[in-house]
């Protein structure tokens, strides 16, 4: 097998699986109960926020286990909307967001904001002139990914703090980091609230986490026992120890990964420059780690299937709108045919160059076939 699909998921690795094994054996007890197995589970509980804050730079209670990166972007936009309307109707999100995103600006309309979309350029970033326009007096949130799933673009997000600080000091500053976080040296604190999940990262699915600056309430999207948790309910202790393992380990040597992935990255691009009708859809500001191509007149599921049959797994843009048009690709060209027809190609510094060369055989292989077909 083929797997060049880690940006939608990835495998969990031995070490993590084993931590996650050992302590649902070892540590079954509820960490809340007062007794022995209790106190055991808790004392693991805490060594395991401690170690997630101390990787994040941040407090230990500077952030919220959540159930994934959905979970987090809903405690985060949901959670502010609801604390701060009183200071404004107005949230700012890019033209780059995952679907989770746009899912709950469509909830928050119904809720009586108002969303402003920023434009991006044709290289993948922020429209700068177009932040400045859109964020207002009454502009409480932005929410602005990190890395793009679809293109891999990363957002300059310091500058993008400074540009909204100009207009309105107050306003909240969101980004999903779940495609940037074991990729990139990201810092949570160039923002406010800051998203992830563990299946990204080589750790379990279930299990995410929210930053959350100190000074920031959010309202929660549940209640339980404890009055003010954000997330209530036993803790998934085997998850969240697990989760700081993977954290721990996609974090170390970044810069090592980051040069296996580039050269996988140049060396495809290279080979398929030499198709006219295939374009490539990157650009300075892209993480090599996500590679996206469109293969003009050619349905990228038919050629998704076409890979398949090699046991070459890839998808054509993000797990979550498969099927549907790159919006991100859309917003970056302008051009509907080249949004309906990518293909997204994600590597890892896991990826072998034998997995590399097999995908390009396949490739070569399926594109003359398909193409004499179009
Ligand atoms: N945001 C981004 C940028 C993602 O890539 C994903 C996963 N496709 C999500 C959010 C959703 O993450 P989860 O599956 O953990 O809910």
């Amino acid at each position: 097998m083929v797997y060049l699909d880690y940006s939608a998921t990835t495998p969990v690795l031995p070490e993590v699986l084993d931590s996650y094994n050992k302590v649902t054996e070892e540590y079954f007890g509820n960490p809340n109960s007062l007794h022995s197995l209790g106190v055991k589970s808790n004392e693991l509980l805490e060594s395991a926020y401690t170690q997630i804050a101390e990787l994040l730079g941040i407090k230990k209670n500077e952030f919220v286990i959540t159930s994934g990166a959905t979970e987090a972007n809903n405690l985060a936009l949901l959670g502010v909307a609801n604390t701060y309307r009183r200071y404004g109707n107005r949230i700012v999100v890019s033209k780059m967001e995952h679907p989770s995103i746009y899912g709950i600006c469509k909830h928050l309309e119904k809720m009586g904001f108002v969303i402003d979309y920023v434009d991006v350029t044709e290289e993948g970033v922020i429209d700068f002139d177009d932040l400045k326009r859109k964020v207002t007096k009454d502009t409480i949130l932005v929410s602005i990914c990190s890395v793009n799933s679809e293109t891999g673009a990363r957002q300059p997000l310091k500058t993008v703090r400074q540009v909204i600080r100009k207009n309105n000091e107050n306003c909240i500053l969101h980004s999903d980091m779940t495609q940037a976080i074991g990729k990139v040296n990201v810092s949570v604190q160039d923002v406010d609230l800051a998203s992830m999940s563990g299946h990204k990262i080589y750790g379990p699915k279930g299990i995410g986490l929210l930053y959350k600056n100190k000074n920031l309430v959010l309202t929660p999207l549940m209640y339980g026992a404890h009055e003010g948790e954000l997330h209530p309910g036993t803790p998934p202790l085997p998850l969240i120890v697990s989760f700081a393992k993977a954290l721990r380990l996609a974090v170390k040597d970044i810069q090592k990964k980051d040069e296996a992935v580039r050269k996988y990255h140049e060396k495809i691009v290279a080979h398929l420059s030499q198709y006219k009708d295939v374009l490539i859809n990157t650009s300075k500001y892209c993480v090599p780690h996500i590679l996206n191509i469109s293969l003009m007149g050619i349905k990228p599921e038919t050629f998704i299937h076409a890979l398949e049959s090699d046991d070459i797994y890839v998808s054509s843009n993000t797990a979550c709108s498969s099927g549907e048009p790159s919006k991100s690709v859309y917003n970056m060209y302008k051009d509907e045919d080249r949004s309906k027809t990518t293909i997204r190609i994600s590597l890892s510094y896991l990826t072998l160059p034998s997995e590399v060369s097999a995908f390009l055989d396949s490739f070569d292989k399926n594109y003359a076939r398909l193409s004499n077909l179009k």
